[in-house]
């Protein structure tokens, strides 16, 4: 028998178990095999068996990790209990579900999310510090899932928080990429990517179902036939099958017992008898087999933008929407529900196209497979599917070639066919003779090469739209879906976006959160609007002075770890100004260093001129193909290196490039910032969500009318938001008269002074050349209208630096943002989709007692032949 080092005298408690665990009174029944209770010896007791009997591991040799590893599984056993009891509730209740369906979910290390939402934080702290651990040390362990590339994947996640927290049923179908988001590293100032093996030491959040495998078949070509009955059928013979694997990952709400399932589907080689006949001999040809089946959930695309072309993409894409789709239908029958009642049970909702194959697919399986008639599965269909559009340029938005599709998907290129004739002939008859409108609404683009449409495809199949803000929604109406709007204005909606205050708040600013609840309560973490009650206080001095204490503090952590990660001093009492998004030109980081640039020049000039203290704090990742993002990236380093090191002005401003922005490195910046930095071209950041998390924090805007801004501005008060630059309007208006970025270059000293300071090779050690790209660009491109915005950005600017010099009446504004800020909660968001698309209710679940013993040896098995589904 071992001994634990942290408790010495529990080694004569090993034999009467249960006795450790009297205390238990006050949190859970006291009960002899007790395992999951919440009290402070049974977590501690239920660490050291874990890291014993799961880890394999004891105490001289175990790890940090180990450690962590054995809380995760101490808190998972806590989180199965109600996980059971709400599938179970589901299956019996036979409710209606909500399935989100996306390509990405991002949603964060696990950990310290569900110890808030079981609110057992303090409970697990003194655990594990009664154990000799440090908490946070163990949860700086746990590697995040970055099955995303940023906003998209995030929301996905904010979704499911809050769909469990409002005891939603729901579950989020995805992927289960072996690699997420590369992990960024700098290297001489330039963004290197590093393969992220988030799966190399285990994943204790996660149970794999393999019992619920499900095949997806790939290729091949389709074949007519008359069944028994008469009816013209069609089958497919495939080229290839592929299994798919679900692995479930718990999801909890917030102080209820709802925990909901995050479905990801893992590729496999599909292991069947015939395969293995037909092989026979083919050893090495089976082993090929495997790998190439196992490549499909390889990798996640790091790309922001539509991947274009690439075969596998459109094999992920159907993979993991057949595989949920087809779980769907099982579950349905399981429920001995009829097919006719599909769209009565499951809300389908459609993160962007990257699922929008569904439509073809659910129609596939009823029609194919559930020999359904067309035009009830297309009911069903329709009433079932709901689409998110998440984009306004209409670049970016997916189209796949004929040929590719055809190849991979023939049957869906039939039905797909079949659905589009259909809707053209609607069309035609609405339409009378406007062969326009044909061409324009048509799920196949006739111009540069034969290509389908995804969001076509999405726009006919679902009976709900809707865009991620009221500017984003408003122009999809007249932009890229303005067709779809005078046909069908009916199905269209806003759902602006929102962040679960839970993450974003709860968890990553406790110092905050104490703050605010000590004053107003705790029912805002549910009821975000109820952080009005924020607002006289305002204008409480002894208040407003612990607001302005904690983000002292607050700014004094993210001061220390930089020191430590970087070897860099910053000035807590200066002003952090924060940019931590995705590198893209739209959303113009290089606006931001050319105000970086401009405040350098007038420091030049003039040594002793009068500067509020800036730290600069830029954050992200750039798609490893896209150069111009990258040489931004260099831009932004090569500029720090150059101020950071100048006596002149260091004092003044600082810069710092904080690598590899993922959910875990954004939870140390959000709550760091004052100035929040969402400075895209008007009309090309759809929403924006970053821009919700700094305001919760504390951090005010500056900001272009773009996205969720405009949203935000109005709810904070315009007198409480930094306002700046064109509007979508003269953003289009002014690229409609032949926009002259050289002109602003021409016109304007300081600016013209920036760029050629940067042209000069000054920040890159002589080198004229290495920014001319980007340079050149701006002077004779500018698609953003960065130049054209650059005078109204710095003369805002200058006002925030103003203003930060009064901080009393920074602390009031910042309160104002804070107090206002409630709409842009999640579950606001959630909300509407519940009443407006999905028609769902909350189902409460109550919680079975769970007796071990009972469990184990009543014998009343049920020994199902088919796995259950759910
Ligand atoms: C919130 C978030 C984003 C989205 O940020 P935007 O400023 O809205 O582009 C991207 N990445 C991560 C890790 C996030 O947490």
């Amino acid at each position: 028998m071992f001994r634990h080092p942290w408790n010495p005298a529990s080694d004569l408690e090993e034999e009467t178990s249960g006795q450790s665990d009297s205390m238990d009174v006050q949190t859970g029944p006291q009960i002899e095999d007790d395992r999951t209770g919440f009290s402070i010896e049974t977590l501690r007791r239920a660490i050291a068996d874990n890291l014993y009997y799961i880890q394999g591991k004891f105490p001289e040799i175990a790890t940090q990790y180990d450690y962590y590893m054995a809380l995760a599984y101490t808190v998972r056993d806590r989180i199965l209990h109600r996980w059971i009891n709400t599938v179970k509730t589901y299956r019996e209740q036979d409710v209606k579900v909500v399935c989100y369906l996306s390509a990405e979910y991002l949603p964060g290390p696990h950990l310290g999310n569900n110890l808030v939402n079981l609110g057992i934080y303090p409970q697990v702290e003194q655990a594990v510090r009664a154990s000799g651990l440090d908490l946070n040390a163990l949860l700086a362990e746990e590697e995040e899932p970055g099955l995303g590339n940023g906003g998209l994947g995030r929301l996905a996640a904010c979704y499911m928080d809050s769909l469990a927290t409002l005891e939603i049923p729901a579950i989020g179908y995805g992927i289960r990429y072996e690699y997420g988001i590369f992990d960024q590293e700098i290297r001489d100032g330039w963004q290197v990517e590093i393969t992220d093996k988030w799966l190399r030491l285990g994943n204790p959040w996660e149970i794999p179902r393999p019992e619920n495998a499900v095949d997806v078949k790939f290729g091949g070509y389709t074949e007519s036939y008359t069944d028994d009955q008469g009816h013209y059928r069609v089958r497919w013979v495939p080229h290839q099958v592929v299994k798919g694997v679900p692995y479930d990952t718990p999801i909890s709400g917030y102080r209820v017992n709802t925990t909901n399932t995050l479905r990801l589907w893992k590729a496999e080689a599909p292991e069947s008898f015939d395969f293995q006949a037909f092989n026979l001999g083919d050893y090495y040809g089976a082993v090929d087999t495997k790998i190439t089946s196992e490549n499909l959930t390889k990798v996640l695309y790091p790309n922001d933008e539509p991947i274009q072309g690439k075969q596998l993409r459109l094999e992920q894409q159907y993979f993991f929407v057949s595989c949920s789709l087809q779980n769907l239908l099982k579950i349905h029958l399981l429920r001995e529900d009829p097919l006719e009642t599909f769209a009565d049970k499951f809300a389908i909702q459609l993160n962007d196209t990257h699922p929008a194959i569904g439509i073809a697919e659910l129609m596939r399986l009823l029609v194919d497979e559930y020999l359904i008639n067309w035009e009830i599965a297309w009911d069903i269909t329709q009433e079932a599917f709901a689409f998110t559009n998440h984009t306004l340029l209409p670049e970016a938005l997916e189209t796949w070639s004929l040929e590719l599709f055809g190849r991979l998907l023939p049957r869906h290129l039939e039905i797909i066919y079949e659905i589009n004739q259909r809707f053209l002939d609607q069309v035609r008859l609405k339409y009378l003779g406007n062969t326009d409108k044909l061409a324009q609404l048509s799920l196949l683009d006739e111009r540069r090469g034969k290509r389908i449409r995804m969001a076509h495809l999405a726009c006919v199949g679902s009976h709900a739209i809707n865009g991620v803000a009221a500017l984003h929604t408003e122009l999809l109406k007249t932009g890229v879906l303005r067709d779809f709007y005078e046909l069908w204005p009916e199905k269209f909606s806003n759902k602006t976006n929102g962040v679960t205050p839970r993450r974003w708040m709860v968890l990553i600013n406790p110092r905050l959160t104490q703050l605010i609840s000590r004053n107003i309560g705790e029912s805002w973490i549910k009821q975000l609007d109820d952080l009005r009650q924020l607002a006289p206080l305002a204008n409480d001095p002894s208040f407003c002075h612990e607001w302005r204490q904690v983000k002292r503090a607050v700014k004094q952590d993210l001061a220390d770890y930089i020191q430590t990660t970087q070897g860099l001093t910053i000035n807590p009492d200066s002003i952090y100004d924060v940019q931590a998004k995705r590198f893209h030109e739209y959303k113009r980081q290089h606006l931001n260093v050319l105000h970086i640039v401009t405040l350098y020049n007038r420091i030049k000039h003039n040594p002793e001129i009068e500067m509020t203290p800036r730290t600069f704090i830029f954050g992200g990742k750039a798609a490893p193909g896209y150069r111009m993002a990258k040489l931004i990236i260099k831009l932004i380093t090569a500029v720090g290196d150059a101020v950071n090191q100048d006596p002149d002005v260091c004092d003044r401003i600082k810069i710092v490039f904080m690598p590899d922005f993922n959910v875990t490195n954004s939870q140390r910046i959000y709550p760091a910032a004052d100035l929040s930095e969402q400075i895209s071209t008007a009309g090309k950041e759809a929403s924006g969500t970053g821009n919700m998390k700094f305001s919760m924090n504390g951090a005010l805007t500056i900001g272009t009318l773009d996205g969720a801004n405009i949203e935000i501005r109005e709810a904070v008060g315009a007198e409480n938001f930094y306002l700046f630059g064109l509007t979508a309007q003269e953003v289009a208006d002014l690229k409609a008269s032949s926009y002259n970025p050289r002109a602003y270059y021409d016109s304007n000293a300081a600016l013209r002074e920036a760029l050629d300071l940067i042209s000069s090779g000054y920040f890159s050690h002589g080198d004229g050349s290495l920014f001319q790209p980007l340079v050149e660009g701006l002077l004779h491109h500018d698609p953003y209208l960065v130049l054209a915005d650059y005078q109204s950005y710095i003369d805002c600017q200058d006002s925030v630096g103003q203003a930060f010099q009064d901080q009393e009446t920074w602390t009031r504004t910042a309160i104002l943002n804070v107090a206002r800020i409630g709409k842009f909660s999640s579950d606001r968001a959630i909300r509407e989709y519940c009443q407006d698309i999905w028609h769902v209710d909350p189902v409460h679940i109550k919680l079975e007692e769970y007796v071990q013993a009972k469990a184990a040896l009543a014998g009343d098995h049920c020994l199902d032949a088919n796995a259950c589904p759910f």
